[in-house]
């Protein structure tokens, strides 16, 4: 099967095998820590040549600017062009893989490690388990079947990606198997308080007034979703100029805005360029926003999903309301 093949396609690298590890655009906790976090496992078990990187910009998001393995990462400019094996983490599909997508075809063996239900089937191995909570969840089993046991920095990584992806243990994916998980993790000695503090806890002054102002603009549509309502926002270049706030701070602006009690559906545009917004959907249970985000040219999870939309806001807007009413489970 897949996972015999992902562990043969790892033991049998000879000693100067070039491994590259790749994840999705605009890397979150989990595409960040569960790549990481494997590739220090990969690391000690004695793979010497090993980069890890992402497409676009090579920043890396200020929460996660303390992670263990972040010597690890190179420019994608700098990847090996044709890697003896290539892994990919947390990606539904190719289009979420820019520049990098060519390594699929050029490398010796791909292997790809997600969690989406809507992942297309790309790469020639597939570790893709729709019911993980998390892409860190495949990797930690990867690592256990390849008989690499964790240490603190691999648990480090693997314990942030595990916490953004189940909203620290929130969310429905949240299984008995979630929280043997983070024991684990937790048994190498690791400090979940000081993680959570830094990843979730730590922003600049400037991005809590920002917040204030684009909360301030939230509006809640008690008709839409077929009367299930959606409560939204939008966040602008400019408002994100006038606090001198980085794009990464508004990767939580949608958990302020979904707490709504009076809508089903939460959504948050970011603008990202002249008539270009990065969408955040979010839903309660009766809709599922995976398809408002594929019929929308994006992909994602039944309750978390997104975009990216073309046009005014309102515009943008629009089109979500429109697939809305569609998206009701069981229609
Ligand atoms: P977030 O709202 O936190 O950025 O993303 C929630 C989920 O939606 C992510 O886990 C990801 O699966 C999916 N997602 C967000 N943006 C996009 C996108 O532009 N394209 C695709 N295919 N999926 C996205
Ligand atoms: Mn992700
Ligand atoms: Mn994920």
């Amino acid at each position: 099967d897949d996972w015999a093949a992902a562990v043969a396609a790892v033991r049998r690298l000879p000693a100067d095998a070039r491994v590259l590890l790749i994840c999705h655009v605009n890397p979150d906790g989990d595409a960040l820590g569960s790549m990481l976090g494997f590739g220090l496992g990969l690391r000690r078990s004695g793979v010497r040549r090993l980069q890890a990187t992402f497409p676009g910009p090579p920043e890396v998001p200020e929460p996660f600017r303390w992670l263990p393995g972040l010597d690890l990462l190179v420019p994608a400019v700098e990847a090996y062009p044709d890697p003896d094996l290539v892994v990919c983490f947390d990606a539904a599909s190719e289009s979420r893989l820019g520049e990098l997508v060519d390594r699929l075809d050029t490398a010796g063996e791909a292997l790809v490690l997600d969690h989406h239900a809507s992942n297309t089937g790309f790469g020639r191995i597939h570790l893709v388990d729709p019911r993980a909570a998390a892409t860190s969840v495949v990797a930690e089993e990867l690592l256990a079947r390849l008989d690499v046991p964790l240490d603190a920095d691999t648990a480090t990584c693997l314990y942030v990606a595990l916490t953004t992806d189940t909203g620290s243990f929130r969310f429905e994916a949240t299984t008995p198997a979630v929280h043997q998980l983070a024991a684990r993790l937790l048994a190498t000695g690791i400090r979940p308080g000081d993680i959570s503090r830094r990843v979730f806890d730590t922003r600049p002054f400037g991005a809590v007034r920002l917040f204030g102002e684009v909360l301030g603009r939230a509006r809640l549509d008690r008709a839409a979703a077929a009367g299930r309502g959606l409560v939204w926002t939008y966040a602008t270049l400019d408002d994100l100029a006038r606090h001198e706030q980085q794009p990464y701070v508004l990767e939580s602006l949608i958990d302020s805005v979904r707490c709504t009690a009076e809508a089903d559906v939460a959504c948050v545009l970011k603008q990202v360029g002249v008539d270009e917004w990065a969408v955040s959907m979010r839903s309660k249970g009766a809709v599922d926003v995976s398809r408002v985000a594929i019929a929308l040219g994006g992909g994602g999870h039944r309750f978390a999903a997104g975009f990216t939309g073309r046009g005014g806001a309102q515009e943008v807007l629009g089109r979500i309301r429109a697939e809305l009413d569609g998206a009701l489970t069981g229609s």
